[in-house]
Parts: C-alpha cells; sequence; structure tokens
C-alpha cells in the first residue's frame, strides 16, 4: 500500500539554521498520526513542507506516492511548474493554530470560496456542499454569519470545512486548539474525532495528549528537528523510552 506521506531523509534550514535534520517517517492512509515536541524543534516547518508553503533542501517528501513539487526523470530531479504545484496542493487541506478566515464573507461563502475560485465549480453545488460540511461541523445555524460574529472555536469549525470542501485526500492540523479558550477546544476535538472515524488522513500536531491517546494511531515526538520517538500513542505516552520524551511529557501531561 502506497504511503499518504512518506518522509526520507528531509533537511530544512532557514539561512544558517538547519531546523529539520533529517526526518523519517510514514503515515499510512486512513491514519490520524500526532506531532508533538517543544516549541521551535520543527513541526510547523515540517507540515509547511508537505504543502509547499517550504521547500525541502535535501532528502525526499512523498504525498500519496509523488513527489512533493518535482518529478523524477532517472536520478535527477526537475522543479513542477506553479500549475502542477497548485495541482498538489489542492488534495491537501490545511488547518492553523489562528484560523485564517475571510472576515468580510459569512460562514457559507468562506467554505464555497475555494471550490469556485480554484477548480471553477458552480456556485450552486459549491453551496450544496458548504451546507452539508457547515452542519457536518455543527454550524449549520450559522453559515449566513459574518466570521468576525462567531466564536474561536466556530471559527475553527468553519475553518476545517473550509479545508474539507476541496476534498483532500490529506489534512494537515497546526495546533488547531491551541488559540481556542478551554471550553471551546472540546467541540473543535470532536469535529477531527469524526472525521477520523470516517476515514481521513490526518497530521496533528497538538498539545492535547488526550486526543492522542484517544484519537490516534501514531505518534511522533520531535526535538530539535529530528524524530526522537515514534510509536502507538498509548506505548508513547505510558512508556516512553527517551529521556527527553519523558522530560517533554512530565511537563505537558
Ligand atoms: P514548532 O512548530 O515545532 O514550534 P517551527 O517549525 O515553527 O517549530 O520552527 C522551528 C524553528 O524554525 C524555529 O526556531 C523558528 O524560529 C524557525 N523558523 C521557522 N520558520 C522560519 C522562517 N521562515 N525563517 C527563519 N526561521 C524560521
Ligand atoms: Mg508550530
Amino acid at each position: 500500500m502506497t504511503a499518504m506521506v512518506k518522509a526520507e531523509g528531509v533537511h530544512k534550514s532557514f539561512g544558517t539554521a538547519h531546523i529539520l535534520k533529517g526526518i523519517d517517517l510514514e503515515v499510512a492512509p486512513r491514519e490520524v498520526f500526532c506531532l508533538i515536541g517543544p516549541s521551535g524543534s520543527g513541526k510547523s516547518t515540517f507540515l509547511r513542507c508537505i504543502n509547499h508553503l517550504e521547500k525541502i533542501n535535501a532528502g525526499r517528501l512523498y504525498v500519496d506516492g509523488d513527489l512533493v513539487g518535482y518529478r523524477q526523470k532517472g536520478d535527477r530531479l526537475y522543479e513542477l511548474r506553479d500549475s502542477e504545484v497548485a495541482l498538489q496542493r489542492r488534495d491537501i487541506g490545511m488547518v492553523f493554530q489562528r484560523f485564517n478566515l475571510f472576515p468580510h464573507m459569512t460562514a457559507l461563502e468562506n467554505v464555497m470560496e475555494a471550490p469556485v475560485q480554484v477548480k471553477g465549480e458552480a456556485k450552486a453545488v459549491a453551496r450544496a456542499r458548504a451546507e452539508r460540511l457547515l452542519d457536518r461541523v455543527g454550524l449549520s445555524d450559522k453559515a449566513r454569519n459574518y466570521t468576525s460574529q462567531l466564536s474561536g472555536g466556530q471559527q475553527q469549525r468553519v475553518a476545517i470545512a473550509r479545508a474539507l470542501a476541496m476534498e483532500p485526500k490529506l489534512m494537515l492540523f497546526d495546533e488547531p486548539t491551541s488559540a481556542l479558550d478551554p471550553e471551546l477546544v472540546g467541540d473543535v476535538l470532536d469535529v477531527m474525532r469524526g472525521l477520523a472515524e470516517d476515514g481521513m488522513t490526518m497530521i496533528v500536531v497538538t498539545h492535547e495528549m488526550g486526543f492522542a491517546r484517544e484519537v490516534g494511531d501514531a505518534l511522533v515526538f520531535m526535538d530539535d528537528g529530528v524524530v526522537v520517538e515514534s510509536g502507538h500513542p498509548r506505548d508513547v505516552l505510558t512508556d516512553p523510552q527517551h529521556d527527553r520524551t519523558k522530560s517533554f511529557l512530565s511537563k505537558v501531561l
């Protein structure tokens, strides 16, 4: 079976700052893959490389069997054209800590925007899907509200619906609940749990260890640009093998 995401010796530097120092990992289709680690360890950078927001400096990164950003001929790599990169990006949904919604649009318009603008989809089709998705995230009654009128948790659920509107095969979540008031976190995690049950492949950067333990299929602990430890969430969280993992978990659990 082709991995949904495969990283082989991935390196990323910003100038002289070496951030990702040879990441190897594999995410299987339908897997909920949790990524944890201290601030600054390179978690967001790794997600951004998968989603073409950053270019890796060495190694190989594949999504669903395709090299991210390149085509390989023999042993040479050729950069993809912008239009080809856009096609690869369409298949990946990303949800950020800050929701990045369009404040001058309603929730419904936010969710319709990409299918109409990027795929050229008919508005009626996009609207019907957007209504279904807002219902799925528990916000059908907020469809006509401007997103600036919604709570943080509601905005994040709109952001998830917006990402799903492009019918991605992979969803990336970068600390989706870190900016939320504690009482709003549960609703967002419930939506993510539902997605997981529906078989979505997800990489989730999170400090919600309860979510990782209950919903995660795999867990990786990253520190200083390397994968320190990985395994089943229950095993890593209850019986960490490395001192760095133990020390990190003692602070967040
Ligand atoms: P994490 O998400 O694990 O907190 P990040 O991937 O955001 O870590 O950042 C890892 C390191 O890379 C940090 O030291 C950060 O300052 C640095 N970094 C991230 N993006 C850039 C950038 N565009 N330019 C320079 N340094 C960056
Ligand atoms: Mg981050």
